[in-house]
């Protein structure tokens, strides 16, 4: 069974059209599937347009949230609620193209675990363009999952990838990077693209910077996540120890002054003691985070695996009965 799942945020006019796409494909290739809609607190009335497909299809769905949470939020929920093998997401405003899905399912069935849409012929004005082309770049570098277009709406998982992954804040861009820090597999295939119809775009400017912060948490989960001191605690011992040095050297220089016959110096008029003793706080703070960093983890979520699993021989023996009546 296959899961199409949809945010939506002010997408009213969109939804009857791209409805109608995602049955016509259906149609043509009679897939088992079903259309999770979420409402992600629209102020327009995409929610009355949700319910009137989902009391006409028994294959739809809708979830409306009580505000707008963002798309992670709102995929996040439809990926929990979805119930297929394979889980698709599509953006509302019919710039994903539904005749695009055979090719999803053509690329999953080599057997890779995420596929991730590539508009290479994009229907965005350059301002969306340029600065996408040079986050893709960056976070293709960063991660070393060379995607083209990490940002792309429609992309195809298996569903154990959730059971892994979590997506909170606007992670949703990173899925694929956070997929294949655990060992999935992702490819990429090249999708139509449409300009926008109805509605307007939802983000501006501003995802850029949004979207450059979450590359570094996204570097440092999937390098460092585990170990946060290895990190922290490099830079923190190496900032330490420059500063204990350069005190030391300072103090020597200042004892040998001292001796009989020497100039003697005055450090207050050396800015090398200024810049050691920030060296050495900041080693000790860092060092400190680090310390605090790893508590965190040790103590945090004992649900979580740090590890994930690709097969088993043979599902692990159940636990014996427990004897009954016992003296
Ligand atoms: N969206 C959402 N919540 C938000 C913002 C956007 O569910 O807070 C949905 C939106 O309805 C659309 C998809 O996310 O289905 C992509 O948004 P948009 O088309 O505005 O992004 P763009 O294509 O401009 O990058
Ligand atoms: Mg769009």
């Amino acid at each position: 069974m296959l899961s199409i799942v949809i945010p939506v945020y002010n997408e009213e006019e969109s939804l009857e059209p791209l409805y109608q796409e995602i049955c016509e494909v259906a149609a043509a290739k009679q897939y088992d599937l079903e259309v999770i809609f979420i409402d992600d607190g629209s102020q327009d009335a995409s929610w009355e347009r949700i319910r009137g497909l989902a009391a006409a299809d028994r294959r739809v769905r809708g979830i409306r949230f009580r505000r707008n949470f963002g798309k992670a939020a709102a995929l996040g929920a439809g990926f929990a609620d979805a119930r297929g093998e394979l889980v698709l997401t599509l953006d509302a405003d019919l710039q994903d193209d539904p005749h695009e899905i055979p090719r999803f399912l053509g690329m999953m069935e080599t057997g890779v675990d995420v596929v991730s849409g590539w508009k290479k012929v994009r229907h965005d004005p350059w301002h969306k363009v340029l600065p996408s082309r040079v986050f893709n770049a960056m976070v293709s570098r960063l991660t070393g999952v060379r995607l083209h277009d990490h940002n792309c709406g429609m992309k195809c998982y298996r569903r154990e990838v959730f059971e892994e992954v979590q997506l909170y804040g606007e992670m949703h861009r990173f899925v694929p990077v956070l997929a294949a820090a655990r060992g999935y597999r992702c490819a990429e295939i090249v999708v139509n693209h449409r300009p926008r119809k109805f509605g307007r775009s939802k983000y501006g400017l501003t995802r850029l910077v949004k979207g450059f912060l979450d590359l570094l948490t996204v570097k440092f989960l999937t390098g460092f996540g585990q170990r946060p001191q290895h990190f922290l605690g490099t830079l923190g011992l190496l900032a330490f120890v420059i500063g204990a040095g350069g005190l030391t050297l300072l103090a020597a220089e200042w004892a040998i002054s001292r001796l009989p016959g020497m100039e003697p110096i005055h450090l207050q008029m050396r800015p090398a003691v200024i810049y050691s003793v920030a060296l050495l706080l900041l080693g000790g703070q860092l060092l400190s985070i680090g310390i605090l960093g790893e508590l965190f983890i040790a103590y945090h979520d004992p649900q979580f695996r740090a590890y994930s699993i690709a097969e088993r021989t043979r599902p692990r023996a159940a636990e014996p009965p427990a004897a009954k009546n016992n003296p």
